[in-house]
């Protein structure tokens, strides 16, 4: 027996988010069939909602509610240190460290050829403005211990070597391959606390 239509296409929804496959998306969609209409409603106004508040802060590029996002109007950050990292959820892996107290620049992405994510499609120009205007002391690549990730950072050290800014890496204490969003808190703060000057 074939499953009704609304149902087959409610599934191939949760089928298309990351991380979910076709098991887990019958799993999730008879779960919430099972919650009562008001809660359903709710999760749908929610996420609506958070599409029409959500912005992207013109100075960092993370996702906020307001331009420029609460770090970069906050007056107690430090301000000469910019880390550059690929997502926002990089940011919040970061802040959840509680070992950071300057600024972000989300790059909103990693270059990566095979999927067409060349340097142009990324926030790599608006960093360099960035670098020129506001003339930061020290840049921290925060991204992704895998090939992805690996070729932004060297791509990015080139690219900056002759602008008057120290850069440094997290220290090599994340397991390779890994994703910053994923690693635990201790282990990320200590990657950042013995970051290594280029
Ligand atoms: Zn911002």
């Amino acid at each position: 027996m074939s499953l009704p239509k609304s149902l087959q296409k409610l599934i191939a929804q949760f089928d298309k988010l990351p991380g979910i496959g076709p098991k887990t998306s019958e799993k999730l969609v008879f779960h919430l069939l099972n919650r009562p209409k008001e809660d359903l409603k709710e999760f749908a106004d929610s996420l609506l909602d958070a599409k029409e508040q959500i912005t992207i802060c013109s100075v960092c590029f993370n996702f906020s509610d307001s331009i420029p996002c609460s770090i970069c109007k906050d007056s107690n950050r430090d301000k000469e240190t910019l880390c550059v990292v690929a997502e926002t959820q990089d940011v919040q892996a970061i802040e959840k460290t509680n070992n950071y107290q300057g600024l972000y620049h989300v790059l909103q992405g990693t270059i990566n050829p095979p999927e067409n994510i060349t340097p142009d499609k990324l926030k790599i120009k608006e960093l360099q403005q960035r670098i020129k205007k506001d003339q930061p002391n020290e840049l921290i690549l925060a991204l992704n211990n895998d090939i992805a990730g690996e070729t932004t950072s060297l791509y990015l050290i080139k690219l900056l070597q002759d602008s008057n800014i120290n850069i440094s890496r997290l220290a090599k204490g994340l397991p390779s391959g890994s994703e910053i969003e994923y690693a635990d808190d201790i282990t990320l703060g200590y990657a950042l606390k013995d970051r290594k000057k280029i």
